[in-house]
Protein backbone atom coordinates (compact mmCIF):
# COMPACT_ATOMS: atom_id res chain seq x y z
CA UNK A 1 0.00 0.00 0.00
CA UNK A 2 0.84 3.80 -0.85
CA UNK A 3 -0.68 7.10 0.05
CA UNK A 4 -0.37 10.22 -1.60
CA UNK A 5 -1.53 13.86 -1.98
CA UNK A 6 -2.86 14.80 -5.33
CA UNK A 7 -1.22 18.35 -4.71
CA UNK A 8 -3.71 19.74 -7.60
CA UNK A 9 -6.72 19.02 -5.77
CA UNK A 10 -5.44 20.26 -2.26
CA UNK A 11 -7.61 23.11 -1.03
CA UNK A 12 -5.49 23.31 1.90
CA UNK A 13 -8.65 22.77 4.39
CA UNK A 14 -6.18 21.34 7.07
CA UNK A 15 -8.82 18.70 7.47
CA UNK A 16 -6.29 15.45 6.95
CA UNK A 17 -4.21 17.01 9.59
CA UNK A 18 -6.53 17.26 12.62
CA UNK A 19 -8.12 13.76 11.47
CA UNK A 20 -4.18 12.37 11.93
CA UNK A 21 -3.69 9.97 14.72
CA UNK A 22 -0.20 9.80 13.99
CA UNK A 23 0.64 13.29 13.48
CA UNK A 24 1.78 12.19 10.00
CA UNK A 25 0.72 14.97 7.75
CA UNK A 26 2.38 19.24 7.38
CA UNK A 27 1.19 21.73 6.00
CA UNK A 28 3.78 23.17 3.26
CA UNK A 29 2.77 26.49 1.53
CA UNK A 30 -1.06 25.46 2.47
CA UNK A 31 -0.66 21.94 1.04
CA UNK A 32 -1.30 18.61 2.27
CA UNK A 33 2.31 16.66 3.28
CA UNK A 34 2.39 13.05 4.27
CA UNK A 35 5.39 12.30 6.36
CA UNK A 36 7.23 9.04 6.54
CA UNK A 37 5.52 8.17 9.78
CA UNK A 38 2.63 7.55 8.19
CA UNK A 39 0.78 4.10 9.34
CA UNK A 40 -1.57 3.77 6.08
CA UNK A 41 -4.54 3.97 9.03
CA UNK A 42 -6.27 5.73 6.13
CA UNK A 43 -8.24 8.40 8.48
CA UNK A 44 -7.35 11.38 6.48
CA UNK A 45 -8.67 9.97 2.88
CA UNK A 46 -11.95 9.50 4.57
CA UNK A 47 -12.01 12.87 5.76
CA UNK A 48 -10.89 14.91 2.58
CA UNK A 49 -14.02 16.70 1.34
CA UNK A 50 -11.87 17.23 -2.13
CA UNK A 51 -10.67 13.32 -2.43
CA UNK A 52 -6.78 14.62 -2.75
CA UNK A 53 -5.91 12.21 -0.62
CA UNK A 54 -5.38 8.40 -2.43
CA UNK A 55 -4.28 5.22 -1.18
CA UNK A 56 -2.83 2.88 -3.69
CA UNK A 57 -2.23 -1.21 -3.50
CA UNK A 58 1.04 -1.95 -4.80
CA UNK A 59 0.35 -4.79 -7.65
CA UNK A 60 2.77 -6.98 -6.05
CA UNK A 61 2.36 -9.53 -8.39
CA UNK A 62 4.05 -7.55 -11.04
CA UNK A 63 7.16 -6.70 -8.95
CA UNK A 64 8.10 -10.69 -7.82
CA UNK A 65 8.83 -13.39 -10.27
CA UNK A 66 8.09 -16.10 -8.04
CA UNK A 67 10.33 -18.48 -10.04
CA UNK A 68 13.38 -16.62 -8.41
CA UNK A 69 12.92 -17.67 -5.20
CA UNK A 70 14.92 -21.03 -4.68
CA UNK A 71 15.85 -22.74 -1.08
CA UNK A 72 14.53 -23.25 2.09
CA UNK A 73 16.18 -21.15 5.39
CA UNK A 74 15.84 -21.76 8.27
CA UNK A 75 16.04 -18.73 11.44
CA UNK A 76 18.61 -20.51 13.96
CA UNK A 77 18.02 -18.78 17.13
CA UNK A 78 20.68 -18.59 20.05
CA UNK A 79 20.49 -16.92 22.95
CA UNK A 80 23.67 -16.09 25.34
CA UNK A 81 25.53 -18.92 22.51
CA UNK A 82 23.39 -21.32 22.89
CA UNK A 83 21.42 -22.96 19.67
CA UNK A 84 17.80 -23.55 20.95
CA UNK A 85 16.36 -26.84 20.27
CA UNK A 86 13.47 -25.14 18.51
CA UNK A 87 15.98 -24.42 15.87
CA UNK A 88 17.04 -27.95 16.07
CA UNK A 89 13.14 -29.02 15.19
CA UNK A 90 13.39 -26.72 12.40
CA UNK A 91 16.52 -27.80 10.45
CA UNK A 92 15.28 -31.11 10.96
CA UNK A 93 11.40 -30.21 9.27
CA UNK A 94 13.44 -27.58 6.84
CA UNK A 95 15.41 -30.90 5.82
CA UNK A 96 12.38 -32.80 4.53
CA UNK A 97 10.43 -29.90 3.17
CA UNK A 98 14.44 -29.18 1.06
CA UNK A 99 14.72 -32.86 -0.01
CA UNK A 100 10.86 -32.68 -1.26
CA UNK A 101 11.57 -29.40 -3.30
CA UNK A 102 15.12 -30.88 -4.10
CA UNK A 103 16.79 -27.27 -3.23
CA UNK A 104 18.98 -26.58 -0.32
CA UNK A 105 18.33 -25.83 3.64
CA UNK A 106 20.64 -22.88 4.81
CA UNK A 107 20.53 -21.91 8.42
CA UNK A 108 20.46 -18.33 9.41
CA UNK A 109 22.71 -17.31 12.28
CA UNK A 110 23.05 -13.77 13.28
CA UNK A 111 24.96 -13.08 17.28
CA UNK A 112 28.74 -12.75 17.63
CA UNK A 113 31.59 -15.33 17.86
CA UNK A 114 29.73 -17.88 15.85
CA UNK A 115 31.96 -20.47 14.46
CA UNK A 116 31.29 -23.62 16.78
CA UNK A 117 27.57 -22.66 16.77
CA UNK A 118 27.33 -22.71 12.68
CA UNK A 119 29.56 -26.15 12.17
CA UNK A 120 27.48 -27.59 15.09
CA UNK A 121 24.13 -26.56 12.41
CA UNK A 122 26.09 -27.75 9.69
CA UNK A 123 26.30 -31.36 11.62
CA UNK A 124 22.08 -31.37 11.96
CA UNK A 125 21.96 -31.44 7.95
CA UNK A 126 22.06 -27.02 6.88
CA UNK A 127 23.60 -27.31 3.50
CA UNK A 128 24.66 -23.83 3.90
CA UNK A 129 25.14 -21.32 7.36
CA UNK A 130 25.21 -17.64 6.80
CA UNK A 131 26.83 -16.70 10.02
CA UNK A 132 26.32 -13.04 9.94
CA UNK A 133 28.71 -12.09 13.29
CA UNK A 134 28.53 -8.25 14.57
CA UNK A 135 28.82 -7.35 18.43
CA UNK A 136 25.33 -5.75 17.67
CA UNK A 137 23.68 -8.65 17.13
CA UNK A 138 25.24 -10.60 19.84
CA UNK A 139 21.85 -9.99 22.00
CA UNK A 140 18.31 -9.71 19.97
CA UNK A 141 16.68 -6.32 19.09
CA UNK A 142 14.00 -6.08 16.70
CA UNK A 143 15.57 -3.40 14.78
CA UNK A 144 19.10 -4.88 13.81
CA UNK A 145 17.76 -8.53 13.62
CA UNK A 146 15.17 -7.93 11.13
CA UNK A 147 16.93 -5.55 8.84
CA UNK A 148 19.66 -7.87 8.64
CA UNK A 149 17.28 -10.54 7.88
CA UNK A 150 15.49 -8.83 5.34
CA UNK A 151 18.00 -7.50 3.56
CA UNK A 152 19.83 -10.99 3.07
CA UNK A 153 16.50 -12.33 1.92
CA UNK A 154 15.51 -9.45 -0.86
CA UNK A 155 19.61 -9.75 -1.65
CA UNK A 156 19.24 -14.33 -2.09
CA UNK A 157 15.51 -14.78 -2.55
CA UNK A 158 14.97 -17.97 -0.37
CA UNK A 159 11.43 -19.48 -1.55
CA UNK A 160 10.61 -20.44 2.25
CA UNK A 161 11.71 -19.35 5.96
CA UNK A 162 11.03 -20.94 9.12
CA UNK A 163 11.46 -19.20 12.43
CA UNK A 164 10.70 -20.98 15.98
CA UNK A 165 7.43 -19.04 17.46
CA UNK A 166 10.14 -18.41 20.62
CA UNK A 167 9.10 -14.42 21.91
CA UNK A 168 11.96 -13.48 20.09
CA UNK A 169 10.53 -15.23 16.57
CA UNK A 170 7.14 -13.78 17.25
CA UNK A 171 8.70 -10.51 17.17
CA UNK A 172 10.80 -10.95 14.54
CA UNK A 173 8.64 -13.08 12.54
CA UNK A 174 6.26 -9.76 11.53
CA UNK A 175 8.77 -7.85 11.09
CA UNK A 176 10.81 -9.61 8.41
CA UNK A 177 7.52 -10.28 6.49
CA UNK A 178 6.30 -7.04 6.44
CA UNK A 179 9.75 -5.51 5.11
CA UNK A 180 9.85 -7.98 2.52
CA UNK A 181 6.08 -7.46 1.79
CA UNK A 182 5.11 -11.19 2.22
CA UNK A 183 2.88 -13.14 4.59
CA UNK A 184 3.30 -14.74 7.20
CA UNK A 185 1.52 -17.99 9.13
CA UNK A 186 2.05 -17.67 12.67
CA UNK A 187 2.08 -20.56 15.21
CA UNK A 188 2.52 -23.36 12.64
CA UNK A 189 2.06 -26.43 14.32
CA UNK A 190 2.49 -29.08 10.78
CA UNK A 191 4.11 -28.00 7.44
CA UNK A 192 3.91 -30.21 4.37
CA UNK A 193 4.37 -29.31 0.75
CA UNK A 194 1.15 -29.34 -1.77
CA UNK A 195 2.35 -31.95 -4.26
CA UNK A 196 0.80 -30.62 -7.20
CA UNK A 197 2.52 -27.39 -7.16
CA UNK A 198 5.12 -27.26 -4.55
CA UNK A 199 3.85 -24.63 -2.28
CA UNK A 200 3.84 -24.81 1.60
CA UNK A 201 0.47 -26.08 3.18
CA UNK A 202 1.11 -24.36 7.03
CA UNK A 203 -1.22 -25.66 9.39
CA UNK A 204 -2.53 -24.23 12.53
CA UNK A 205 -4.74 -24.28 14.85
CA UNK A 206 -7.41 -21.62 14.30
CA UNK A 207 -10.80 -20.29 16.57
CA UNK A 208 -9.65 -21.25 19.65
CA UNK A 209 -8.30 -24.40 18.49
CA UNK A 210 -11.58 -25.73 17.18
CA UNK A 211 -10.29 -26.42 13.83
CA UNK A 212 -7.36 -26.60 11.79
CA UNK A 213 -6.91 -24.39 9.11
CA UNK A 214 -4.27 -24.81 6.58
CA UNK A 215 -2.79 -21.53 5.05
CA UNK A 216 -0.91 -20.84 1.82
CA UNK A 217 0.97 -17.99 0.62
CA UNK A 218 0.43 -18.19 -3.55
CA UNK A 219 1.43 -14.93 -5.17
CA UNK A 220 4.48 -13.76 -2.29
CA UNK A 221 7.57 -14.91 -1.56
CA UNK A 222 9.49 -15.96 0.60
CA UNK A 223 6.61 -17.89 2.36
CA UNK A 224 7.32 -17.50 5.93
CA UNK A 225 6.29 -19.35 9.02
CA UNK A 226 6.65 -19.39 12.61
CA UNK A 227 6.77 -22.73 13.99
CA UNK A 228 5.43 -24.04 17.55
CA UNK A 229 8.61 -25.42 20.05
CA UNK A 230 8.31 -28.58 20.55
CA UNK A 231 6.07 -29.95 17.74
CA UNK A 232 8.27 -30.93 14.52
CA UNK A 233 11.07 -33.68 15.14
CA UNK A 234 14.51 -32.76 15.94
CA UNK A 235 17.23 -32.88 13.54
CA UNK A 236 19.68 -35.78 14.17
CA UNK A 237 23.28 -34.84 14.78
CA UNK A 238 25.62 -36.38 12.12
CA UNK A 239 29.34 -35.58 12.77
CA UNK A 240 29.72 -36.98 8.92
CA UNK A 241 27.38 -34.28 7.79
CA UNK A 242 29.37 -31.46 5.52
CA UNK A 243 28.24 -28.05 4.25
CA UNK A 244 29.07 -24.33 3.10
CA UNK A 245 29.56 -21.43 6.06
CA UNK A 246 29.55 -18.24 4.54
CA UNK A 247 30.45 -15.15 7.00
CA UNK A 248 28.80 -12.50 5.80
CA UNK A 249 29.84 -8.62 7.20
CA UNK A 250 27.11 -5.86 8.13
CA UNK A 251 27.64 -2.63 9.57
CA UNK A 252 24.90 -0.55 10.97
CA UNK A 253 25.01 3.51 10.47
CA UNK A 254 24.72 5.64 13.04
CA UNK A 255 21.28 6.03 14.50
CA UNK A 256 20.43 3.58 12.15
CA UNK A 257 19.44 1.19 15.08
CA UNK A 258 16.80 2.61 17.65
CA UNK A 259 17.83 0.06 20.08
CA UNK A 260 20.41 -0.94 22.24
CA UNK A 261 21.20 -3.25 24.44
CA UNK A 262 22.97 -1.58 28.01
CA UNK A 263 22.53 -4.79 30.09
CA UNK A 264 21.12 -8.37 30.10
CA UNK A 265 19.70 -9.15 33.65
CA UNK A 266 18.15 -12.70 34.34
CA UNK A 267 15.30 -13.10 35.81
CA UNK A 268 14.91 -13.63 39.43
CA UNK A 269 12.60 -16.61 38.99
CA UNK A 270 14.22 -19.70 38.50
CA UNK A 271 13.19 -20.62 34.38
CA UNK A 272 10.79 -23.67 34.16
CA UNK A 273 12.41 -25.13 31.02
CA UNK A 274 9.20 -27.42 30.27
CA UNK A 275 10.21 -27.68 26.38
CA UNK A 276 13.79 -28.81 27.41
CA UNK A 277 12.52 -31.12 30.24
CA UNK A 278 12.40 -35.56 29.36
CA UNK A 279 10.05 -35.84 32.09
CA UNK A 280 6.84 -33.11 32.77
CA UNK A 281 3.94 -33.82 36.05
CA UNK A 282 1.56 -32.02 35.05
CA UNK A 283 -1.44 -31.13 37.37
CA UNK A 284 -5.27 -30.08 36.43
CA UNK A 285 -8.42 -28.85 38.09
CA UNK A 286 -8.41 -31.91 39.53
CA UNK A 287 -6.22 -31.32 42.03
CA UNK A 288 -8.90 -28.82 43.44
CA UNK A 289 -6.20 -27.18 45.72
CA UNK A 290 -2.91 -25.28 45.35
CA UNK A 291 -1.27 -28.05 47.65
CA UNK A 292 -1.98 -30.48 45.30
CA UNK A 293 1.01 -29.10 43.61
CA UNK A 294 3.48 -29.86 46.23
CA UNK A 295 2.54 -33.37 45.49
CA UNK A 296 3.18 -33.01 42.59
CA UNK A 297 6.70 -31.56 43.16
CA UNK A 298 7.63 -33.82 45.20
CA UNK A 299 6.81 -36.70 42.03
CA UNK A 300 8.66 -34.57 39.45
CA UNK A 301 11.61 -33.98 41.66
CA UNK A 302 11.95 -37.92 42.41
CA UNK A 303 12.27 -38.46 38.55
CA UNK A 304 14.05 -35.26 37.97
CA UNK A 305 11.34 -33.90 36.11
CA UNK A 306 9.42 -30.30 35.58
CA UNK A 307 6.13 -29.39 36.67
CA UNK A 308 3.36 -28.75 33.92
CA UNK A 309 -0.09 -27.86 34.35
CA UNK A 310 -3.51 -27.46 32.38
CA UNK A 311 -4.59 -23.54 32.44
CA UNK A 312 -7.40 -24.46 34.38
CA UNK A 313 -4.91 -24.79 37.37
CA UNK A 314 -3.51 -21.59 36.09
CA UNK A 315 -6.26 -19.47 35.90
CA UNK A 316 -7.18 -21.04 39.81
CA UNK A 317 -3.96 -19.08 40.47
CA UNK A 318 -2.69 -22.27 41.72
CA UNK A 319 0.90 -22.25 39.77
CA UNK A 320 2.44 -19.92 37.42
CA UNK A 321 1.40 -19.24 33.73
CA UNK A 322 4.98 -20.16 32.77
CA UNK A 323 3.99 -24.09 33.91
CA UNK A 324 1.29 -24.12 31.25
CA UNK A 325 1.35 -26.72 28.80
CA UNK A 326 -1.03 -26.69 25.83
CA UNK A 327 -2.11 -23.92 23.04
CA UNK A 328 -1.75 -21.13 25.28
CA UNK A 329 1.25 -22.27 27.04
CA UNK A 330 4.15 -24.41 26.05
CA UNK A 331 4.34 -27.32 23.32
CA UNK A 332 5.95 -30.09 25.16
CA UNK A 333 7.40 -33.33 23.77
CA UNK A 334 8.84 -34.99 26.77
CA UNK A 335 9.73 -38.90 26.92
CA UNK A 336 7.32 -38.99 29.88
CA UNK A 337 4.37 -37.21 30.72
CA UNK A 338 2.01 -37.66 33.62
CA UNK A 339 -1.87 -35.93 33.65
CA UNK A 340 -2.90 -35.82 36.62
CA UNK A 341 -6.33 -34.56 37.33
CA UNK A 342 -6.57 -32.88 33.73
CA UNK A 343 -9.85 -33.90 31.88
CA UNK A 344 -7.97 -34.01 28.17
CA UNK A 345 -9.36 -30.70 26.53
CA UNK A 346 -8.30 -30.47 23.12
CA UNK A 347 -6.34 -27.33 23.62
CA UNK A 348 -4.42 -28.84 26.03
CA UNK A 349 -3.79 -31.81 24.16
CA UNK A 350 -2.53 -29.58 21.69
CA UNK A 351 0.32 -28.66 23.62
CA UNK A 352 1.38 -32.40 24.78
CA UNK A 353 -0.03 -35.34 22.92
CA UNK A 354 3.45 -36.30 20.72
CA UNK A 355 4.85 -36.85 24.04
CA UNK A 356 6.39 -40.11 23.91
CA UNK A 357 4.64 -41.74 27.21
CA UNK A 358 1.24 -40.41 28.45
CA UNK A 359 0.30 -41.85 31.47
CA UNK A 360 -3.27 -40.26 33.00
CA UNK A 361 -4.52 -40.47 36.38
CA UNK A 362 -8.05 -39.17 36.47
CA UNK A 363 -11.25 -40.42 38.37
CA UNK A 364 -13.43 -40.36 35.70
CA UNK A 365 -13.22 -43.64 33.43
CA UNK A 366 -15.04 -41.38 30.50
CA UNK A 367 -12.45 -38.54 30.32
CA UNK A 368 -10.73 -37.52 26.37
CA UNK A 369 -7.50 -37.21 28.25
CA UNK A 370 -7.09 -41.28 28.14
CA UNK A 371 -7.72 -41.55 24.72
CA UNK A 372 -4.10 -39.91 23.89
CA UNK A 373 -2.81 -41.92 27.15
CA UNK A 374 -0.59 -44.95 26.55
CA UNK A 375 -1.23 -46.02 30.45
CA UNK A 376 -4.49 -45.23 32.16
CA UNK A 377 -4.47 -45.29 36.26
CA UNK A 378 -8.64 -44.35 36.86
CA UNK A 379 -8.79 -43.07 40.50
CA UNK A 380 -7.90 -40.23 42.64
CA UNK A 381 -5.22 -38.93 42.50
CA UNK A 382 -4.22 -38.18 46.38
CA UNK A 383 -4.51 -41.75 46.47
CA UNK A 384 -2.22 -42.71 43.39
CA UNK A 385 0.37 -40.48 43.93
CA UNK A 386 0.87 -41.09 47.38
CA UNK A 387 1.23 -44.96 46.41
CA UNK A 388 3.49 -44.15 43.34
CA UNK A 389 5.69 -42.07 45.63
CA UNK A 390 6.08 -45.29 48.19
CA UNK A 391 6.68 -47.74 44.94
CA UNK A 392 9.29 -45.68 43.41
CA UNK A 393 11.29 -45.37 47.12
CA UNK A 394 12.25 -48.55 46.55
CA UNK A 395 13.83 -47.87 42.93
CA UNK A 396 17.32 -47.40 43.74
CA UNK A 397 17.89 -45.09 41.40
CA UNK A 398 14.84 -44.26 39.18
CA UNK A 399 16.00 -41.93 36.48
CA UNK A 400 18.72 -44.53 35.52
CA UNK A 401 15.83 -46.99 35.65
CA UNK A 402 13.94 -44.86 33.36
CA UNK A 403 16.92 -44.60 31.25
CA UNK A 404 17.57 -48.08 30.89
CA UNK A 405 14.02 -48.56 30.05
CA UNK A 406 14.11 -46.06 27.16
CA UNK A 407 17.00 -47.90 25.74
P1 LIG B 1 -11.18 -29.88 33.92
O1 LIG B 1 -11.60 -29.94 32.50
O2 LIG B 1 -12.13 -29.29 34.89
O3 LIG B 1 -10.80 -31.35 34.36
C1 LIG B 1 -10.49 -31.73 35.66
C2 LIG B 1 -10.33 -33.26 35.64
O4 LIG B 1 -9.88 -33.70 36.89
C3 LIG B 1 -11.63 -34.01 35.33
O5 LIG B 1 -11.41 -34.88 34.24
C4 LIG B 1 -11.92 -34.77 36.61
O6 LIG B 1 -12.49 -36.04 36.36
C5 LIG B 1 -10.53 -34.92 37.19
N1 LIG B 1 -10.51 -35.04 38.65
C6 LIG B 1 -11.19 -34.32 39.59
N2 LIG B 1 -10.81 -34.69 40.81
C7 LIG B 1 -9.90 -35.67 40.66
C8 LIG B 1 -9.14 -36.45 41.59
N3 LIG B 1 -9.24 -36.27 42.92
N4 LIG B 1 -8.31 -37.39 41.09
C9 LIG B 1 -8.18 -37.58 39.76
N5 LIG B 1 -8.87 -36.87 38.86
C10 LIG B 1 -9.71 -35.91 39.32
N6 LIG B 1 -6.14 -25.52 28.52
C11 LIG B 1 -4.89 -25.92 28.75
O7 LIG B 1 -4.65 -26.82 29.56
N7 LIG B 1 -3.83 -25.35 28.09
C12 LIG B 1 -4.00 -24.37 27.18
O8 LIG B 1 -3.00 -23.87 26.64
C13 LIG B 1 -5.32 -23.92 26.91
N8 LIG B 1 -5.54 -22.96 25.99
C14 LIG B 1 -6.82 -22.61 25.70
C15 LIG B 1 -7.06 -21.67 24.68
C16 LIG B 1 -8.36 -21.32 24.39
C17 LIG B 1 -8.58 -20.32 23.28
C18 LIG B 1 -9.43 -21.88 25.08
C19 LIG B 1 -10.83 -21.51 24.74
C20 LIG B 1 -9.21 -22.80 26.10
C21 LIG B 1 -7.90 -23.16 26.43
N9 LIG B 1 -7.65 -24.07 27.45
C22 LIG B 1 -6.37 -24.51 27.63
C23 LIG B 1 -8.71 -24.53 28.38
C24 LIG B 1 -9.25 -25.90 28.05
O9 LIG B 1 -10.33 -25.77 27.14
C25 LIG B 1 -9.78 -26.57 29.33
O10 LIG B 1 -10.74 -25.73 29.93
C26 LIG B 1 -8.69 -26.87 30.35
O11 LIG B 1 -7.63 -27.57 29.75
C27 LIG B 1 -9.29 -27.76 31.47
O12 LIG B 1 -8.35 -27.96 32.45
P2 LIG B 1 -8.43 -29.26 33.38
O13 LIG B 1 -8.37 -30.47 32.54
O14 LIG B 1 -7.40 -29.07 34.43
O15 LIG B 1 -9.84 -29.06 34.09
FE1 LIG C 1 -2.05 10.01 9.16
FE2 LIG C 1 -3.34 7.70 8.73
FE3 LIG C 1 -3.34 9.63 6.84
FE4 LIG C 1 -1.11 8.27 7.32
S1 LIG C 1 -3.02 7.45 6.52
S2 LIG C 1 -1.28 10.47 7.09
S3 LIG C 1 -1.26 7.94 9.53
S4 LIG C 1 -4.26 9.73 8.90
FE1 LIG D 1 -5.79 18.98 1.30
FE2 LIG D 1 -7.69 17.11 1.58
FE3 LIG D 1 -5.92 17.56 3.53
FE4 LIG D 1 -7.82 19.33 3.03
S1 LIG D 1 -8.14 17.28 3.77
S2 LIG D 1 -5.64 19.74 3.41
S3 LIG D 1 -7.95 19.15 0.83
S4 LIG D 1 -5.48 16.81 1.48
Amino acid sequence: MSIKVITEKCIGCGLCVKSCPFNAIDMIDKKAVIKDNCTLCGSCVEVCPVDAIVMEKEEANNKINIEDYKGIWVFAEQRAGEILNVSVELIGEGRKIADKRNVELTAVLLGKDLDENAKTLVKYGADNVIAVDNEKLETYTTDAYSKVIADLIKERKPEIMLIGATTIGRDLGPRVSAKVHTGLTADCTRLEIDDEDGKLLQTRPAFGGNLMATIICPNHRPQMSTVRPGVMEKAKYNEDNTGNIEKVEVSFEDGQLKTEVLEVIKSEKEAVALDEAPIIVAGGRGLTDKKGFELLEKLAEKLDGAVGASRAAVDEGWIEHAHQVGQTGTTVRPKLYIAAGISGAIQHLAGMQSSDCIVAINKNPDAPIFKVADYGIVGDLYEVIPELLEALDNVDDIVTALKSVEG
